[in-house]
């Protein structure tokens, strides 16, 4: 296969063929395996700020962010201090400390509508908790999901995107048999008149609808108001549970999250990325006489060896704390705007059909011809072409999600150079597909 980047890597290829001998595929993850766009993955020395540094010396603006936590950016003076107190107190203790009492107290004060709150390490724990306490809360077994949306690699969430509203789900991967997916239902995101089907049919044996508040995981999709409004209404009336997957958005659209920028009240929300400041942290939370039922208050079991740990309590907090003082969210809502301006007036004077997609600091560039509102759309873009856009960027020195189902993040250390920066490689980069 043809090298679809300009640039010579050497460093990053061997490095990457090394890792592949000894890890599937090279990667500890698959979305880093740049399967959505060819070639092979730049492999990363350090990172610093709003750079990403590969081995081969070259420096990338990051848009991944690590996809979504470092919203600080990277090596944060207050969090890299903040951990390494931590650390000199010990890495892990398996017995209470008041490092997570104290990170509660901070999401149970950003988030209204978590009263109560526990740690796990990852957002994929996060969810799949939340799914038990559910249905352990409600004594159901359905679980509604919409198609494209991503809440980690939990068997029964693996559900095949393709299944339609009142079809049982099939699981899209090997090794999760049909009856860990049975009792997840697939229905369209935005789709109101489905939604109210559905609940019409099934309502009462519905434990919980989980989604994305505002979906980064098919490329950035917006909620419609309806939508949301329905969502509430509907899990309201037929007693089941409401969660918000806050994995990506969570500290990210707002310091509530997307619950606070819509005014909405889930009944759990599950948390992940930034509350752990670059370590691995995930929560779920929420209404409290739901969450007593969480063992040992409760019944429904849940546990983790690393959950809690102190030094990634220690960097939850202190990123936290610095959204909190200094809350970076309506100079990121401007920065992104003005990339996003400028990105889509040199797709309109190159002639790509493109639908720039964008909430505050989350953004999609599509190659499509009408508005993504759901998973058809979505994956009726043009990926080619998007990936022909990501190397020219790679190649100008922007790292943006490897995929066009992906979010691009913007990080609080971006300033208006790197924003010039960025519109100037997305601009050359169009001029460039324009020309082929
Ligand atoms: C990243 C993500 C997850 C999974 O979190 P991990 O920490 O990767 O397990 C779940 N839900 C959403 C919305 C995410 O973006």
């Amino acid at each position: 296969m043809t090298n679809p980047s300009r640039v010579a890597r050497p460093k990053s290829a061997a490095a990457f063929e090394r890792a592949t001998r000894s890890i599937p595929g090279g990667v500890n993850s698959p979305a880093r395996a740049f399967g959505g766009v060819g070639g092979t993955p730049i492999i990363v020395k350090r990172a610093d700020g709003p750079y990403l540094f590969d081995v081969d010396g070259y420096r990338y603006l990051d848009f991944i962010g690590s996809w979504g936590p470092m919203i600080l950016g990277h090596r944060h003076p207050a969090v890299v201090e903040a951990t390494i107190a931590a650390i000199n107190n010990g890495s892990s203790y398996g017995a209470p400390c008041e490092l997570e009492t104290e990170l509660a107290e901070m999401v149970v004060a950003a988030i209204p509508s978590v009263e109560m709150v526990r740690f796990v390490s990852s957002g994929t724990e996060a969810t799949m908790s939340a799914i038990r306490l559910a249905r352990g809360f409600t004594g159901r077994d359905l679980i509604v999901k919409f198609a494209g949306c991503y809440h980690g690699h939990v068997d029964s969430l693996l559900v095949s995107a393709g299944s339609s509203a009142l079809t049982l789900g099939v699981p899209n991967s090997p090794g999760v048999p049909k009856g860990c997916t049975q009792d997840t239902l697939i229905l369209q995101y935005n789709d109101v008149q489905e939604l109210a089907d559905f609940f019409a049919a099934k309502g009462g044996q519905i434990a919980g609808v989980i989604l994305e508040p505002v979906v980064g995981n098919m490329g950035l999709i917006p909620p419609s108001a309806e939508f949301r409004k329905e969502l509430r209404r509907l899990t309201h009336h037929h007693g089941s549970v409401l969660i918000y997957d806050e994995v990506m958005t969570g500290f990210r659209l707002s310091y509530g999250g997307a619950q606070e920028l819509f005014g909405d009240t889930p009944d759990v929300t599950a948390l992940g990325k930034i509350i752990g400041g670059g370590y691995p942290v995930g929560a779920y939370g929420g209404r409290a006489d739901i969450l007593k039922k969480v063992m040992p208050a409760g019944p429904v079991f849940q546990a983790g060896t690393l959950s809690g740990n102190p030094v990634a309590m220690a960097a939850g907090i202190a990123t936290l704390r610095e959204l909190k003082q200094n809350p970076p969210y309506q100079r990121l809502d401007q920065l992104t705007q003005q990339i996003a301006t400028g990105i889509t007036a040199a797709a309109k004077q190159y002639g790509h059909a493109h639908q720039l997609q964008r909430i505050g600091s989350m953004w999609t560039l599509f190659f499509a011809n009408a508005p993504v509102t759901n998973y058809q759309t979505a994956v009726a873009s043009d990926k080619q072409k998007f990936a022909r856009f990501f190397w020219e960027m790679m190649d100008r020195g922007v790292y943006l999600p490897c995929s066009q189902f992906e979010a691009a993040f913007t990080c609080a250390a971006m300033t208006d150079e790197h924003l010039q920066e960025t519109i100037t490689a997305a601009s050359d980069s169009l001029r460039a597909m324009a020309q082929v």
